[in-house]
């Protein structure tokens, strides 16, 4: 009994030593309770080892139970808590009116630029920004959408915050290590500009609620790193006739454009109409990705969604910058739009 307590303390310890997640050192622990209750089914009954680890399974049958009921009323709980702040995100009101002292001298250095002006900065106010995915990506750009007074920043990611993530996701820190990703950049943001309202959505985007939540929004920014995820919000956001700024990394070389079908830029699908096989895009657990990177390619990502809704510049639309790390180098690319594009062609449009 005191064996097994002292085996699970050591798992523990030991993981925190490692900076193993909580949920793997919990799978650890529920591992061990399930070697124990095993050991207590079938030996005899005065097995030394059965001796040790508490003479009879019913003592760890009544623990399981107990432990069971936990955890069944922290989910239910934790599903309520969810479900509360949502609703309390959609009906928290657009930071909308005029400014303060303190968001004008905050903003000075955007005011005095030609191209945002007060009218510029009063229409980052207004917008409305959803970014998918609190990583690489969204790190610099949910940072740099706060910093420069985006009034309402949604954001989705259902990962929680894992050592290998702070190589690059500059957004969260080693304290949030095991907290959700959205709720540790919610945390940042709001550090940085309390002036700015964060919405965060700690779920995967899923088919089911991709048009409802592109609904609420301006415009989209998609910092994810798998393709089903990218094909749903191209989709999503051609159906909303909103634009979507995408980027990706592969180890030294970042992408960035602007699809946007309805001001007659091409759709992600125009440019990428299947996704590449996988040993041809490998992700960045595995072919790995250099620390900056994201940095660069994020706050890129951050400035055409300024520009889009500033009105400021020409936006990247039909085209692609491809910045290569490793020589310093970057060029630009035009993207034409496909007419029988199965997302945004023609056909799809008249149908
Ligand atoms: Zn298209």
């Amino acid at each position: 009994m005191v064996l097994v307590i002292a085996l699970a303390a050591m798992l523990w310890g030991f993981g925190a030593l490692m900076k193993v997640p909580h949920r793997a050192r919990w799978t650890m622990i529920g591992l061990l309770y399930v070697f124990v209750l095993a050991l207590q089914v079938a030996l005899p009954d005065d097995h030394p080892i059965r001796l040790a680890t508490g003479e009879s399974p019913a003592f760890w049958l009544i623990l399981g139970g107990f432990a069971a009921l936990v955890l069944g009323y922290r989910a239910v709980l934790r599903r309520l808590r969810g479900r509360a702040q949502q609703e309390e995100a959609k009906a928290a009101p657009a930071q909308s009116g005029p400014f303060s002292d303190t968001e004008l001298n905050r903003y000075a250095r955007h005011i005095v630029l030609r191209e945002v002006g007060g009218a510029g900065q009063k229409a980052l106010k207004d917008a409305r920004v959803l970014v998918v995915g609190a990583g690489g990506l969204g790190s610099p750009v949910l940072q740099y959408l706060a910093g420069a007074g985006v009034g309402t920043i949604g954001v989705i990611d259902d990962d929680v915050v894992e050592n290998t993530n702070l190589q690059r996701q500059i957004i969260h820190h080693d304290a949030q290590i095991g907290t959700p990703k959205v709720f540790s950049a919610q945390a940042a943001m709001e550090a940085q500009n309390p002036f700015v309202s964060v919405r965060p959505y700690h779920r995967r985007l899923s088919a089911d609620i991709v048009d409802d939540l592109l609904g609420d929004y301006d415009l989209v920014i998609d910092g994810t790193d798998n393709f089903d995820t990218r094909y749903l919000v191209n989709a999503a956001a051609v159906r909303a006739g909103i634009p979507l700024i995408s980027g990706a990394l592969t180890q030294w070389e970042g992408q960035v454009s602007v699809f946007d079908p309805a001001n007659d830029a091409p759709c992600y699908a125009c440019v990428f109409p299947q996704a590449p096989a996988a040993e041809l895009a490998p992700s960045c657990a595995e072919a790995g990705v250099i620390g900056p990177l994201p940095g660069v390619v994020g706050s890129m990502m951050a400035v055409e969604a300024v520009k889009i809704i500033t009105g400021a510049g020409t936006v990247l639309r039909g085209e692609m910058v491809i910045y290569d790390a490793l020589y310093g180098e970057s060029r630009k690319i035009s993207l034409k739009r496909r007419p029988d594009c199965t997302t945004c062609g023609s056909a799809v449009a008249a149908g």
